[in-house]
């Protein structure tokens, strides 16, 4: 047996040990041996989830989870290879993650240089994808010289409750009555009132029977916003309910934000950094680097990124894998990788440019990245030394907000270069 395994085995300690005098909060549960805490945990005299705080030493805390966890699941071979020393969970725990029995190491590879509004970027992606780094690497070798250009055309996080009035008589009152530009001011108060950063810009109102769908938007800064927007959101609403005593809140989010779901919405209205970004790439790098022609690119981006996904009738996937180049950089900079859904929304468009048609114009526009550089899981140590590599670790002192919309420009860049590279080598028939 494995000394691990021996550790495992649970002493079983005499019963006066576990009677309420003996209780870890009394005696100190820190002065205790490990096989000790492990029974005051199987006798609920120290909830599981509390170890780390009960012992005041979070390391210990997650490794006796793990003899814990491994002894009742009899994998405790398993576990070995899931690490958990040396990290710092003081950032973890209370913030972003609980009942933590380690961590996942997943490799990191870099992009870049990726030249971006006349700046340079090597960017992190996170992901177990084989060739994605070095695919979107050589479409950032190809935009090297002539970079990339972005734009944020807007931004602003959603968040949609469902509120409910005993008739549509009531229910298209409210709505009127929120779509009144006064009464809009007093509900912005409202809601400003609960962030320095959160600042209500629109409401959108929609109506399905006696229910009423209310789209916030707001700006948040540096931070996503999700929660922000329901603070907020809650506040503004109870301006409402005192004129509408008879408004019922069902759900702050009702669905209509929307979060983590495929939905038209956010394709056609943005959320969160509604971003656009083109490239003019010369000829003699299409053909010397991505190794293909104008012709083909443009060929092959309206039959399958246009037609093709026209054909499976989808909702802003007009784009070859943008999810892949998100999705990396989100885990890699701490973002919150369910919100890969909205956030890959994108159509990549070619076109032939110059006076004989001979470079190529491509654009990626993509309305709802969903982006933070502060809070969630930006703050833990490696995610936040990637951020740091990009220069926009934490909030932006002078322009908060700023640092988000880099990121959003990076993220939007690199599929740009992403896109460049696949289609390129599905001209090639690879
Ligand atoms: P949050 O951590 O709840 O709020 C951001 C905090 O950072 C606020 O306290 C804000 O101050 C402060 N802050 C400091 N400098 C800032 C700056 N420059 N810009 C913006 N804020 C600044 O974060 P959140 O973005 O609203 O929510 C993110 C978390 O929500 C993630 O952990 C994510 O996993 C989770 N999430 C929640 C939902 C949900 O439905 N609730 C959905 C998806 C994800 P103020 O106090 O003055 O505002």
């Amino acid at each position: 047996m494995s000394n691990y395994k021996a550790a495992v085995q649970v002493l079983v300690l005499p019963e006066y040990f576990i009677s309420p005098q003996y209780s870890p909060y009394l005696l100190g549960a820190k002065a205790l041996r490990d096989e000790e805490v492990i029974q005051l945990v199987n006798h609920k005299h120290i909830a599981a989830y509390q170890l780390e705080k009960t012992l005041g030493d979070m390391e210990r805390g997650v490794g006796i989870r793990r003899l814990i966890v491994s002894a009742a699941g009899k994998f405790t071979e398993e576990m070995a290879d899931l690490p958990y020393r040396n990290y710092d969970y003081n950032k973890v725990l209370g913030s972003c993650f609980e009942n933590v029995i380690g961590y996942l190491p997943v490799p990191v590879g870099i992009v870049g240089p990726l030249l971006i509004d006349g700046q340079l970027y090597h960017v992190p992606m996170a992901t177990t994808e084989g060739c994605l780094v070095a695919s979107t690497n050589c479409g950032s070798r190809a935009l090297i010289n002539c970079g990339v250009t972005s734009r944020i055309v807007a931004d602003g996080m959603t968040r949609g409750p469902v509120v409910r009035f005993p008739n549509i008589v009531r229910a298209s009152e409210a709505m009127s009555w929120m779509q009144q530009p006064e009464n809009f001011q007093k509900m912005k108060s409202s809601f400003d009132q609960t962030s320095r950063f959160a600042r209500l810009t629109k409401i959108h109102v929609r109506i399905a029977g006696r229910y009423l769908f209310v789209h916030f938007v707001a700006k948040t800064g540096d931070a996503m916003g999700m929660n922000m927007l329901s603070k907020g959101t809650e506040k503004s609403l109870q301006t409402v309910q005192a004129r509408f005593p008879d408004m019922e809140i069902l759900s702050l989010s009702g669905n209509f934000c929307i979060d983590k779901k495929p939905a038209a919405v956010n394709w056609i209205e943005g959320r969160g950094e509604s971003m656009v970004c083109e490239a003019i790439v010369p000829a003699d790098v299409v053909t010397n680097v991505l190794k293909t022609s104008v012709h083909a690119l443009v060929d092959i981006n309206i039959n399958k990124n246009m037609i093709g996904s026209a054909v499976a009738g989808s909702v802003g996937g007009f784009n070859a894998y943008v999810a892949n180049i998100v999705t990396a950089i989100f885990i890699a900079t701490g973002q919150d990788p369910a919100q890969n859904v909205g956030s890959s929304n994108c159509m990549t468009l070619m076109e032939p440019w110059g006076a004989e048609d001979k470079d190529l114009y491509v654009s990626c526009t993509m309305p709802s990245i969903e982006i933070v550089t502060v809070s969630g899981g930006t703050g833990l140590p490696a995610q936040s030394a990637c951020l740091a590599m990009l220069g926009i670790k934490e909030a932006h002192v002078a322009e908060p907000g700023e640092n988000a919309r880099k990121l959003a420009r990076i993220v939007c860049a690199t599929v740009l270069a992403g896109e460049l590279s696949l289609m390129a080598v599905l001209t090639a028939g690879h």
